[in-house]
């Protein structure tokens, strides 16, 4: 009865007629759904913030899922910053002798000796040292263990759980110094943040760093102890990469501090006189390789420009203009030598991570594949310039620093196992899938989500409920091998309705727009909008013909999906995916690589922004934080019949934020918050908020700094008027309006009504 009886409808099944409808987007953030478990389990259950699940009512049969429509898979986000974990330190970590799954809160105790595995239902005994609490200090109570009182939890690796020494943290960054690169003036900046956070790497003494800079020629630098300054070789081969010197080119980073600090002094100096045009990426990206292979470790690299010399060199493609066809866009590397580099890479624990500066098309097709495969991370500021984009540099400063500092895990693996009967099919994200199950990754992130596809291979018949464990293993900055485990436990259901009653609607669209990318990959871009637009129609058909008790004119959905055509249609307007505009290759591309690498929560906040009006902010439901009081306006649809000429609102599309200010915006606003006199002294090219002595100011800033705070990158903000040039990029964000090549939601869903009375 607990499994979501009909007899009293639930709110997740109410059936909502979209087309009458039109506030269905909820005032707060929306909350992922909770599992229908028993309370003593549902307690228990992971954090959905760091793993879920699309359909939290598991469909019994794969007949079943294929029925619903619905894509079944999981959204992970495992190394997450948490403000609490629990470590265990035991020397004995228990775990299952036949699947390998790790003691959990949802295993059975069979008795106070044996324990039954939740994913394959073999018994296990429980080992002596078990049945001592190191929490309670009590014997005899296993149930009571850490183990099984947390579903994340982090345990300390035993010599058994390494091939060899836990690694050093070691750090080499690859610069451009080609005549465009030091044009951009970036190095500078990198420099700059690097010297300021050179104390905040993570690592301990043990810490390894090294720098090589390219143009035509690849430079290395000896940073030996003992030397007044560092010293600059160069290979000027680059048919042949070879390393110069055995030592010194990685050096200790306490040993060699005040070297390191030189070299950062001088680097934006060096080549200011440079002629070089060409970049020789490939070989560069060869010889990084080449010195990072004994230890592994994290490569950085900066590149402005495409690569033009050696190996790995890339040809210019054109733009497709606004007309050019969907299925035309050209999507696919143009080589496989980024790929066939980064697999070496990931061989030897070594992950590149990716700072692409540039203002011309650099074909990031093929130079994502450097990251991609070797679990790094890409990182994209178009058209960096210092002094024509100052904020580009504000935004790559903060980035940086967030990137220099973040924790970071070497030599790892990642598993997901589930309970017998699923079976993952597809992993989305950035690593190397080393065995059908095991997910190589050089470097781990805390930055970093990934999505897989599972199906349901053998029939779930008489089981309650199933589980899922993520598993990742990797070598800490200060050289412990640990394995962080999530876990998390899910109803079984065998009835249609119930399957879209646990519909998770926002997991739902992040998992199809990782389906989306290699949809646009492997066929075309007009065939994984195609997709899209067929998964809303599908699931709602299906809902219609065999849940739907009374049929009933208009556009019915569950209220669990009533949000599900409103986030498609954003996906099909967002950069990756969107048709006919002046979106560029690198910037469509770029975000193909963060849908497929951000975490559910950003990846939400890309496609649907949050609209906010700002200009009468008050304390009424506000958050109290420390001594920091944060206003909590209601969110708004992305129509511009949600603007008053009269306010003032703030759009957060996650990487970037928009203040649009009415022509008749109250003067308060614009003297106590803006610090102008009138609107027409508003300045065109605002991008900053004045810190006024103003209670009006103060709720602005506060609001803002919360939402900038809880991620990991810089949103940069834009404060426009009514005639601002960032006005087009304001109104794309509207997804809810039409444009002169898209549909208006409203029209959209006539669309999907169209298609499904077909
Ligand atoms: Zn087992």
């Amino acid at each position: 009865a607990s499994m979501g009886g009909l007899s009293l409808q639930p709110e997740g099944l109410r059936p909502i007629n979209l087309l009458q409808d039109r506030n269905i987007l909820p005032a707060t953030p929306l909350q992922a759904p909770i599992p229908n478990l028993h309370q003593d389990i549902q307690k228990l259950n992971c954090n959905p913030e760091l793993f879920r699940c699309t359909l939290t009512n598991i469909p019994q049969t794969q007949a079943l899922l294929n029925k619903a429509k619905l894509p079944l898979g999981l959204l992970l986000h495992p190394f997450k910053d948490l403000s609490q974990l629990p470590v265990v330190t035991s020397s004995t970590i228990v775990r299952c002798r036949s699947c390998r799954t790790y003691i959990n809160p949802f295993v059975s105790f069979l008795d106070q000796r044996r324990w039954k595995c939740n994913l394959c239902y073999r018994v296990n005994d429980v080992p002596e040292e078990f049945m001592y609490n190191p929490v309670t200090r009590v014997y005899g109570e296993p149930h009571k263990r850490p183990e099984v009182q947390n579903a994340t939890i982090e345990f300390m690796a035993p010599s058994e759980y390494m091939l060899r020494p836990p690694q050093p943290p070691v750090y080499l960054f690859v610069f451009d110094v080609s005549h465009n690169a030091i044009e951009t003036g970036y190095l500078d900046t990198v420099c700059k943040t690097l010297l300021d956070n050179l104390d905040l790497l993570p690592g301990n003494t043990r810490t390894k760093i090294g720098f090589i800079t390219f143009d035509s020629t690849i430079h290395f630098y000896s940073l030996q102890e003992g030397l007044s300054q560092p010293q600059m070789l160069i290979i000027s081969d680059i048919e042949d990469v070879f390393i110069p010197m055995p030592e010194n080119l990685l050096v200790n980073l306490n040993e060699s501090k005040e070297l390191i600090q030189d070299l950062l002094r001088t680097l934006p100096q060096m080549f200011i006189k440079s002629l070089e045009t060409q970049s020789a990426l490939g070989p560069a990206l060869q010889a990084a390789f080449k010195l990072m292979s004994p230890t592994g470790g994290r490569i950085t690299v900066f590149q402005t420009q495409l690569p033009s010399l050696g190996a790995g060199a890339l040809k210019p493609r054109e733009e497709p203009n606004q007309k050019a066809s969907t299925k035309d866009v050209p999507l696919t590397p143009s080589t496989d030598f980024y790929k066939k580099l980064a697999l070496d890479c990931s061989g030897q624990q070594v992950a590149v991570d990716l700072f692409l500066l540039s203002g011309q098309y650099s074909d990031l097709a093929s130079l994502g594949c450097i990251s991609r495969y070797s679990a790094g991370s890409v990182h994209y500021y178009q058209a960096y310039h210092h002094q024509h984009n100052p904020l580009l540099v504000e935004k790559l400063q903060k980035e940086l620093k967030r990137y220099l500092t973040r924790k970071i895990g070497f030599e790892a693996v990642m598993r997901i196992r589930c309970t017998k009967g699923l079976s993952i099919h597809t992993f989305h994200g950035n690593f190397f899938v080393r065995s059908t199950d095991l997910l190589s990754l050089p470097n781990v992130n805390p930055d970093a989500g990934y999505a897989v596809q599972m199906s349901v291979e053998e029939s779930l018949t008489d089981m309650q409920v199933v589980c899922f464990q993520s598993a990742l293993l990797y070598t800490s900055s200060k050289g412990e091998r640990r394995i962080r485990v999530h876990t998390l436990c899910l109803p079984v259901v065998n009835q249609l309705s119930d399957v879209y009653l646990g519909a998770d609607v926002q997991a739902i669209t992040g998992l199809l727009a990782n389906m989306a990318v290699d949809r646009s990959i492997s066929a075309s871009l007009s065939d994984a909008r195609d997709a899209l637009v067929n998964a809303v129609i599908d699931s709602l058909s299906a809902y219609r013909s065999s849940v739907l008790t009374i049929q009933q004119p208009g556009l019915m959905a569950p209220a669990s999906l009533r949000l599900f055509p409103l986030f498609i249609l954003a996906l099909l307007k967002q950069k990756a995916f969107q048709s006919k505009t002046n979106t560029r290759l690198d910037e469509r591309i770029f975000t193909m690589c963060q849908v497929k690498s951000q975490p559910l929560v950003y990846l939400m906040l890309i496609t649907h922004p949050n609209l906010y009006r700002i200009d009468n902010l008050t304390d009424e439901g506000a958050l109290n934080i420390g001594d920091r009081t944060v206003p909590q306006p209601p969110i708004l649809q992305l129509s511009v019949e949600k603007l008053n000429r009269d306010g003032a609102f703030l759009m957060d599309a996650g990487s970037v934020m928009f203040l649009w200010v009415g022509k008749n915006c109250g003067q308060n606003f614009i003297s106590q918050v803006l610090g102008a006199p009138n609107y027409a002294s508003i300045p065109h090219n605002m991008t900053h908020l004045p810190e006024l002595n103003t209670a009006e100011s103060s709720r602005v800033l506060a609001f803002i700094f919360w939402l900038r705070e809880q991620r990991p990158f810089f949103p940069i903000l834009y404060i426009l008027k009514d005639e601002s040039p960032w006005k087009p990029s304001f109104l794309q964000n509207m997804i809810e309006d039409r444009t002169e090549s898209a549909l208006s939601y409203y029209e959209f869903l006539l669309h999907i009504q169209q298609k499904m009375n077909k």
